[in-house]
Order: structure tokens, then sequence, then C-alpha cells
């Protein structure tokens, strides 16, 4: 069990030292949470993907935001 945590933190390490070069800002994530919601409920490409999940995976804050927007989209859709 040891020798995988080990290997956990290291992902993580790695992880955290790749993804924080095109660093969005908590203001640019807003500005782009409205048409990545939309398009990940319209299961299309959403613009700057990456960068906006490199966020989400480090905000917690705007993930939420995301994650409220897209299943208030989903009830709309339903309707
Ligand atoms: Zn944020």
């Amino acid at each position: 069990m040891t020798s995988h945590q080990g290997r956990l933190s290291r992902d993580v390490v790695e992880s955290l030292t790749l993804d924080t070069e095109p660093w969005l800002s908590c203001e640019e994530c807003f500005d782009l949470m409205d048409s990545y919601a939309e398009a990940v409920v319209a299961g299309t490409e959403p613009r700057r993907r990456h960068d906006m999940e490199v966020h989400l995976r480090a905000c917690p804050a705007c993930f939420q935001e995301v994650e409220s927007l897209v299943a208030l989209l989903q009830q709309d859709s339903a309707d």
C-alpha cells in the first residue's frame, strides 16, 4: 500500500508542474464558463477546453460553479 501511495503523490506532483503553464485566472474562467457548460451539455468541444479543465481541477470554487451551470442547463434541455 505504501508503494501505491508513493506513486499517487508523484503523479499529483507531475500533473501540477505540467499543468500550471497555461494558467487561467478565475476571472477568465468565469468568462468562459457559460460557453464551456453549454458545450459540455451539447456534447460539443468547449472553447479552450484544456485550459478550463486544468483550472477546474485546481479550483474547487469554479468547479462547483461549472457543475451547477451544467446541472441547470441539463434541467432546461430536459423540459
Ligand atoms: Zn477558479
